[in-house]
């Protein structure tokens, strides 16, 4: 399974080779067309193009290095063809292509594909109105000068929202005859839109294309934003008035078309124009405070003052760990009683007093039990948090949750991202009060448990009136504060996780090195002002990050824990030679993804592997990810027989 493009959408990745095989099996998208024309409802069916499907498919293990992908397109295009000619049948008079791979880096052969495949295909689709949909970024003027002479295509599709560029692409030459799908509603965002910049901007296109060949769309299919507003009644109406979710984006795209005919709905244009003065004008946005000190970060580079292994020296004097120093990545099982107890106190059942001594004995459960596995460093176990990102949301300005805003992530299950709409403070401390108490109950190390500025950005819908990086600059002060809070309560390790880190990384290569300089310049923001003697560990959950690892390296954390038990030990090679990297690295001894309990031997095999590669002074040994999702009954063991194999290990050092 993998992320859609920079979606929070999963879909399983083809596993193609030489040998593989296409066949027609499923007709869901010839039955669906039908289902939906017996209810006297037309639609244009979509498909995945197969140039994306190709690419973004994988070769299947053990299929030689030199199998090109591409190689499997003459046997794919049979296929097409044989859907086109059913759709056809039924009566469809659009068909929609999704070939959003147009918008990612290609090479001159991957562009070939795109012709040789259309081209194969015309025939198939003569008599149909075919749209190839693009989106998520701006197209590369190469890429859209191979989309725009596609044969046999009627129409094109564009995220205008993303694709600032593209509009430029678009105005300096657009193939004459052809249908324009304007995306100037933003799919991926939950804004209302600029009604009147969105009519400007579809005026300046029907000179291009033709006033009967312009279509107003939005930048994208809206399965990535949330459904419909009429379900909130939590959020106030200001607030409200600022949004609109898919059922009101389809709401827009029609009244932008309407008065793009001539029949304007003056009064649903005003009220736009309304909102968004309000928006603009809103106290609950405008935190000048915040602004001042984001505009002086800036521009200077934050660093802690002396470099990690120093650093790591001055935290070992007071920290005196062992070897192999043994720990978790925060989270424990979050039972039916704990989430009870919160929904409980959230609907004021039971009062605060009653809450905190509930939370409180969970906490001092979780103390003992990781004080009777004999583990090195604690943690809380995160008891009192439904989720990384809504946790904090809730205590920081500038945040508004949804109660039904979910989004497909997979299958039947969704998130439901918060809302960032005003400059984001934090009034309070968030996390103190429980850390303070943990650390308490226990003589050893306790872990402060944050997460991270560019997690919380990428997990929420962020607002569209100010740059993505000036939004994270905020969050990073916010989270500073805290880290310092912290600090000065004697919380002397504290974890900053920057679980989604890598999942904000921009479609183009270009784009890359930008948004890994802010986000990596924020986790810095927020623990460059600590002690030497504090020690600041960082946790991701992924283990791919060959590309990046200049960027982690460059956050500047003094112990990384990262998502290792499912792949190989070729990731650690990356820390091992191209750079020296001094800090510490934790890469997770076992898989918390699944409920399988690992044996002694095998976590033991698994170290060894590891010592193989890095320094035994920098290596911590822990799970891969949070216990959350684990029963106690699997933790348990799996915890037992982390520690009996570290502490085999440490007897044959
Ligand atoms: N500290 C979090 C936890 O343990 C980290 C979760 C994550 O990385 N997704 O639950
Ligand atoms: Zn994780």
């Amino acid at each position: 399974m993998t992320k859609w493009f920079d979606t929070n959408y999963h879909f399983i990745v083809p596993e193609l080779g030489p040998s593989t095989k296409f066949s027609y099996a499923s007709h869901k998208a010839v039955s669906e067309y039908k289902e939906a024309k017996v209810l006297g409802i037309d639609t244009a069916p979509v498909l995945i193009g197969p140039v994306s499907y190709l690419l973004l498919s994988k070769p299947a293990k053990g299929v030689e290095k030199s199998f090109s992908l591409l190689s499997l397109l003459g046997s794919i295009l049979p296929i097409y063809k044989e859907v086109v000619i059913e759709l056809k049948a039924a009566g469809a008079s659009w068909i929609q292509f999704d070939e959003p791979t147009l918008v990612k880096d290609l090479d001159a052969h991957e562009l070939a594909a795109f012709a040789s495949a259309y081209a194969e295909l015309e025939l198939a689709l003569s008599g149909l109105n075919v749209l190839i949909e693009t989106y998520f970024a701006d197209i590369p003027a190469e890429s859209y000068k191979t989309l725009t002479s596609l044969s046999g295509v009627t129409a094109y599709g564009f995220d205008l929202i993303r694709g600032a560029k593209t509009l430029d692409l678009i105005r300096s030459s657009f193939p004459s005859g052809k249908y324009l799908f304007a995306g100037v509603v933003d799919g991926r965002n939950i804004w209302a839109d600029d009604l009147a910049a969105s009519l400007s901007t579809l005026q300046s296109l029907e000179a291009v294309a033709g006033k009967d060949k312009l279509v107003v769309s939005t930048s994208c299919s809206l399965m990535h934003t949330a459904v419909d507003l009429v379900n909130e009644a939590k959020l106030d109406d200001e607030i409200k008035s600022w949004l609109a979710f898919a059922a009101q984006k389809v709401v827009e795209v029609n009244a932008l078309a309407k008065a793009l005919a001539g029949q304007k709905d003056e009064a649903y244009f005003a009220a736009n124009v309304a909102a968004l003065a309000s928006r603009k004008s809103s106290p609950r946005v405008t935190n000048e405070e915040v602004q001042k000190v984001v505009a002086a970060l800036k521009g200077s580079d934050h660093r802690r003052a002396t470099n990690v292994s120093a650093r790591l020296d001055a935290q070992q004097k007071k920290l005196n760990l062992a070897v192999l120093p043994t720990t978790t990545i925060g989270s424990f099982p979050q039972t039916m009683e704990l989430r009870r107890v919160r929904r409980e106190y959230k609907a004021k059942k039971i009062s605060e007093e009653e809450y905190v001594s509930a939370i409180k004995e969970e906490i001092s459960k979780v103390v003992k039990i990781q004080e009777e596995l004999d583990i090195d460093v604690l943690v809380h176990g995160e008891p009192e948090r439904n989720d990384m990102v809504e946790y904090f949301g809730e205590q920081l300005s500038g945040f508004a949750f949804t109660d039904n805003g979910w989004v497909q992530s997979y299958g039947s299950r969704c998130v439901k991202p918060p809302i960032i709409y005003g400059d984001v403070g934090r009034p309070n401390p968030m996390t103190v009060f429980w850390s303070k108490m943990a650390q308490s109950m226990t003589s050893r190390p306790m872990k402060g448990m944050l997460t991270g500025p560019a997690t919380i950005l990428n997990w929420s819908f962020v607002r569209n009136d100010q740059p993505r990086f000036e939004t994270c600059y905020q969050i990073a002060l916010a989270i500073k504060k805290e880290v310092e809070d912290l600090e000065a309560a004697g919380i002397q390790v504290i974890q900053i996780d920057e679980a989604a880190l890598r999942e904000g990384l921009p479609l183009r290569k270009s784009e890359h090195a930008f948004y890994l300089d802010w986000a990596v310049h924020s986790f810095r923001i927020t623990n460059c002002g600590v002690q030497d003697t504090t020690q600041i560990h960082t946790h991701m959950c992924y283990s791919n990050f060959n590309d990046i690892i200049h960027s982690i390296i460059d956050m500047d954390a003094d112990v990384i824990t990262i998502e290792n038990s499912r792949s190989d030990e070729k990731l650690l090679s990356v820390f091992h030679e191209g750079v020296k990297y001094g800090a510490g690295i934790g890469p997770g001894v076992y898989d918390i993804h699944s409920p399988r309990i690992p044996t002694t031997e095998e976590i033991a095999d698994r170290i060894n592997k590891m010592l193989a590669v890095l320094d035994t002074n920098i290596l911590w040994v822990n799970p891969d990810c949070g216990l959350k999702t684990r029963k106690y009954t699997e933790v348990k063991p799996a915890l037992t027989n982390m520690v009996s194999a570290t502490k085999l290990i440490r007897t044959q050092l």
